[in-house]
């Protein structure tokens, strides 16, 4: 069984669900899978969009879980409740309903066509870093910067605890 970390982003609503609701449901949809136990969520961020600004603020969380799945198997099943949620991809970075990245991995890390472990941008950004540190606090950085540096670094990012 592996632990894992999960963010878990929303800014548009989709057919009848508001983005916090996005969030919500999806916590409990992964929890459902038979091979994902001891879901813990952080709290839920407000949080200002990254790449293009023309877009709603977003609505941020982390998950961690314990999982017996391969991390190929997470990535499908976490695409097909995206793929529930009418998750469309359109712009590089824009608005969606619910996008759902693995950021860690137990120990691992991978390097293919579908995924990358630990996911490359957990330490540029606020919305991923603030709500990780609450379920792990020692999260260490790839290139040894304490995490009070890193929050420094993205200490411009709008980002407010709901
Ligand atoms: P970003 O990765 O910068 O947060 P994004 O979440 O908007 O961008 P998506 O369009 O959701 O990107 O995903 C594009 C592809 O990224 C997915 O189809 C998936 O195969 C791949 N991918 C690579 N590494 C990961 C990961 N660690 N978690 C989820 N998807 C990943
Ligand atoms: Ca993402
Ligand atoms: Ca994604």
């Amino acid at each position: 069984m592996e632990t894992v970390y999960i963010g878990l982003g929303s800014n548009l609503s989709g057919s009848m669900d508001d983005p916090q609701q996005q969030l919500q449901n999806a916590l409990a949809e992964i929890s459902d899978h038979p091979k994902i136990h001891q879901l813990n969520s952080s709290c839920f961020y407000r949080t200002s969009p990254v790449g293009p600004q023309n877009q709603p603020e977003f609505i941020n969380a982390v998950a961690q879980v314990k999982t017996s799945l391969t991390p190929l198997a997470l990535l499908d099943y976490l695409q097909q409740i995206e793929n529930e949620h009418g998750r469309e991809r359109k712009e590089h970075w824009g608005a969606r309903t619910l996008d759902l990245d693995i950021l860690i991995f137990g120990q691992q890390s991978i390097h293919n066509t579908r995924l990358i472990i630990p996911h490359p941008r957990i330490e540029e950004r606020a919305f991923v870093l603030v709500p990780l540190l609450e379920l792990k606090p020692n999260f260490s950085s790839a290139n040894g910067k304490s995490t009070a540096d890193l929050l420094a670094k993205c200490s411009d990012q709008g980002i407010v605890k709901l």
